[in-house]
């Protein structure tokens, strides 16, 4: 699933190919990804692109939005010639570089001849029409609101696993299994810790972990990890899978002490950590009950 750089990523490589561009037409392939009226939004003028969490939203002269929701495995390509869409490369779930593919669930064409493919193999995503941009109800990693002391507030209400907590997009927004997994690893956390047995020095350090690795996977223009569903809107690949430092990387050497990373499921995911430098300071006894919970 796009996680916060994954959709930045989208949004800036997106923004300058559509910005001033006006809709001529939406092609609906399936009914089930598309909420809301197009002909709302036909004929309209594309003035703004922006991301809210894992949500990218354009904004359009009418004052309507398309709100874009990624969710599992959701594509962005764009093409300046939407009839005669080509890319370099080979599209992950497609088999080909032509679009549309059997995945193409939306495709939206503007009047100089571009447009853009909507792609979901699993067809949860899905595009919305609004009168206000989709906003989750979290603090996003980039916005200012995010500080220390709301991670602290945050994580001292509530006896979750700090992973689990990291992920719920009702605290904050934008962070998912590859960039959950890598924070905790670099602030030496183990992801099943309760969030209120954080330390404060603890919880310094997670939040610097955080924007560190959430900047180097925009640096890194997002992750294409192992099921290869994030692309570029060009059809490349992000680099971030090749910065991992324990996400999917069970059986390797920790980067910092050798000693192999292991992989545990809990919550339906999985968390990868070091089982040396990411020493839980609770008892296996609070870990079972803990377990259980979930
Ligand atoms: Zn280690």
């Amino acid at each position: 699933m796009p996680e916060l750089p994954e959709v930045e990523t989208i949004k800036r490589k997106l923004a300058p190919n559509v910005i001033g561009k006006v809709i001529s037409d939406i092609q609906i392939l399936s009914p089930k990804n598309f909420i809301g009226n197009k002909n709302d939004v036909i004929g309209q003028k594309i003035i703004s692109v922006d991301r809210y969490g894992k949500v990218l939203v354009f904004g359009l002269n009418n004052k309507k939005y398309l709100n874009i929701h990624f969710k599992l495995s959701g594509q962005i390509l764009f093409s300046k010639n939407v009839e005669h869409a080509v890319f370099k490369n080979i599209i992950p779930f497609t088999g080909g570089n032509k679009m549309p593919a059997n995945t193409t669930r939306v495709i939206v064409e503007f009047t100089d001849d571009s447009g853009i493919f909507f792609n979901d193999l699993r067809k949860f995503g899905w595009i919305k029409v609004s009168d206000q941009p989709l906003k989750p109800k979290g603090v996003d990693v980039l916005d200012n609101k995010f500080t220390p002391e709301l991670v602290s507030s945050i994580a001292k209400k509530t006896r979750k696993p700090i992973k689990v907590l990291l992920m719920d997009q009702d605290f904050i927004t934008g962070i998912g299994n590859i960039y959950a997994n890598d924070s905790l690893f670099l602030a030496k956390i183990h992801p099943q810790r309760l969030s209120n047995s954080l330390t404060d020095q603890e919880i310094k350090l997670l939040y610097k972990t955080i924007k560190q690795t959430i900047n180097q996977g925009i640096k890194d223009c997002g992750s294409s990890g192992a099921d290869e569903a994030f692309i570029l809107p060009d059809g490349s690949r992000g680099g971030h899978q090749r910065n991992f430092l324990v996400y999917e990387r069970e059986g390797e050497p920790c980067l910092n002490c050798k000693t192999l990373i292991k992989r545990i499921k809990h919550n339906g995911r999985s968390s990868f950590f070091c089982p040396k430098c990411q020493t839980t300071h609770i008892s296996s006894l609070q870990l079972d009950q803990e377990t259980r919970l979930f």
